[in-house]
């Protein structure tokens, strides 16, 4: 009888590693993602997959379109069609822990991909340095126009990140607001990072001060193309500094023809990359190397931040060293 016992659970056991170790061979991924419909997330999606699939993964991709039930539900999707592991862009940072609560208990690892998912048992984050990316458009606004007054053209309020981006624009902005050089004259989150909501914002802006703003803190490149129009509208686009992140091609040609004062690049296949690795590591139980911590509200969750590169006239020939663009794409009208 122990006999049996034994063998029978030794075939469970080869089993239950044979499984794992076609899973560990060939891991399903879930690429949960926002909005493709923006610039930047299909070229995450694209170095995403090719990365996956050269460390033998597949990769199941879903756009939310910027909806948080869309999100949800195609989540549960990814977790009955027995992925291994979730990679998600969260829409709503705050909504998705009940989700998260469900792949767990599926056996799936979950990894919050450029945007910090709150208040869930998420297993990694990974990103570019946010806050760094606050400090670096803070900077790139004040170097060129250190008095005056400033608006402060935040992010989506359902993403961590524009809140992150708020914590490090104020580390720089707090000192010059303290020595009377700077004053706030009007501050608001974009609602989905939406241009055509940063362009009434600015605009309104630009109305209640009678034109009198010599400085915007834009948060990404989208929102900052929205600003430009309302400025440009005013004749002040190109008079008024104005910062944003991405290096979107449109936001490029700006910074090259002085409309926007700054962009920050971000090397996203390189976080594509360095995602794909960490997805794998994750399902097959090894050790990612971290290199900070992130508080998400319900723990401390293992991250790896990038580092990112302010991009001004002077360097923006990075992009090209880089392999981002082609010299003819920035040169393109
Ligand atoms: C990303 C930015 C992006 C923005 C809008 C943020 O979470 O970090 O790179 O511009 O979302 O999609």
């Amino acid at each position: 009888m122990k006999n049996f016992k034994t063998v029978v659970l030794a075939s469970v056991l080869a089993l239950l590693a044979n499984s794992a170790m076609a899973d560990a061979a060939h891991p399903k991924i879930g690429f949960s993602i926002d909005d493709l419909r923006l610039e930047r997330w299909a070229r995450d999606r694209d170095y995403f997959t090719a990365a996956a699939e050269q460390l033998g993964a597949k990769v199941y991709v879903q756009s939310a379109d910027a909806n948080e039930q869309r999100q949800i539900s195609q989540i549960e999707n990814l977790i009955s069609r027995g992925v291994d592991v979730i990679v998600i862009v969260p829409f709503n940072a705050t909504v998705l822990n009940n989700v998260v609560a469900e792949a767990k208990k599926a056996g799936v690892k979950v990894l919050s991909y450029d945007r910090l998912i709150l208040n869930a048992d998420i297993d990694a984050y990974i990103s570019f340095d946010n806050e760094k990316v606050g400090e670096m458009q803070a900077s790139g606004v004040l170097n060129a126009q250190p008095k005056g007054n400033y608006f402060l053209l935040g992010g989506a309020p359902t993403d961590n990140n524009a809140k992150i981006l708020r914590e490090g624009q104020m580390k720089i902005l707090q000192p010059a607001i303290d020595k009377g050089d700077i004053k706030i004259v009007g501050q608001q989150w974009v609602k989905e990072w939406n241009p055509t909501e940063a362009l009434s914002i600015i605009e309104n802006a630009l109305t209640a001060n009678s034109n009198k703003i010599d400085g915007i803190v834009a948060s990404n490149d989208a929102t900052a193309g929205g600003a430009i129009q309302a400025l440009a509208a005013q004749k002040l686009a190109g008079k008024v500094p104005i910062s944003g992140q991405d290096a979107d091609l449109a936001a490029v040609k700006r910074v090259i023809a002085g409309t926007q004062t700054m962009t920050v690049y971000k090397p996203l296949k390189l976080l594509a990359s360095e995602a794909a690795k960490l997805s794998v590591q994750l399902v097959r139980n090894e050790k990612p190397t971290y290199n900070s911590q992130y508080d998400n509200g319900s723990k401390k969750v293992d991250s790896i931040l990038l580092k990112p590169t302010p991009l001004t006239k002077d360097n923006i020939d990075v992009l090209i060293d880089d392999g981002f663009y082609t010299k003819a794409q920035i040169a393109g009208k």
